[in-house]
């Protein structure tokens, strides 16, 4: 039997970090919207459907400016986020019908690849829980709350995380639900919820340094250079 397999793309965030009026999912990078790349190399993988998660009142527009105008075939439901990632991706779970696999992708990291989304997708029928990362190439320092450092972490334990994060449906919906029960707001990513409200083990599995999060200025110079260089 075929596992159904659902992206969540999640373009809710206010991009405050990026210090302009148009939100980063919507700015234009070489010529098209942020948001259309993520869109379209999980439209050409193997992934069933899509579900997009966006700002309030934005549906419209999202539905108008991005979908039917790029013509993408696969977004079955463009839902409504929270103010916080983690709500986004709860409200994005909640309106989600059956999926078998779900992988949670930030639309701010345009440079994913098809080929990244299939890894994905190929290591979750084994692990039930994997998220894509790389090797940190600097040294981490954790700093106390003066900024001194106060330890220095062996470099070869630390990974990067990045999106996607992929889960079996029910076990990332029920550690969410928990997570929301506790009124715990703490979670930046989505293997954290999964460590700790369904303890289950998470795979790190590797991406691509290319695979920035387009958060401050600096990251679209580096998204439009990297993108042209694909081309
Ligand atoms: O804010 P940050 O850069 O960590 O956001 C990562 C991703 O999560 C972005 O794609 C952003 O649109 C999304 N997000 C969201 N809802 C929020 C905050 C962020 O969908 N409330």
């Amino acid at each position: 039997m075929k596992r159904r397999c659902v992206a969540m793309i999640l373009a809710a965030g206010q991009g405050k970090r990026m210090g302009c009026a148009t939100q980063k999912q919507y700015m234009q990078l070489n010529g098209y919207p942020v948001l259309y790349y993520s869109l379209k190399q999980f439209e050409e993988s193997i992934v069933d459907s899509i579900v997009l998660v966006v700002g309030k009142g934005e549906i419209q527009y999202c539905q108008e400016e991005i979908v039917n105008r790029y013509g993408f075939q696969k977004v079955e439901m463009i839902v409504e986020g929270g103010k916080e990632r983690y709500e986004s991706v709860y409200y994005g779970l909640q309106a989600m019908k059956e999926a078998e696999y779900v992988l949670i992708h930030d639309g701010a990291r345009p440079l994913i690849t098809k080929e990244i989304v299939e890894r994905c997708i190929e290591q979750v029928q084994y692990e039930h829980a994997c998220v894509v990362g790389m090797p940190v190439k600097d040294t981490i320092k954790v700093v106390d709350e003066k900024q001194y450092a106060k330890e220095t972490p062996n470099r070869s334990t630390l990974w990067l995380v990045q999106t996607p994060q992929a889960f079996c449906f029910e076990l990332v919906k029920l550690a969410y639900m928990k997570m929301m029960e506790q009124g715990d707001t703490t979670a930046t990513d989505d293997a954290m919820v999964v460590e700790q409200y369904a303890n289950h083990s998470i795979k790190l599995i590797e991406g691509s340094y290319e695979n920035i999060k387009i958060t401050t200025p600096e990251d679209l110079i580096i998204a439009q250079t990297l993108l042209k260089n694909r081309s």
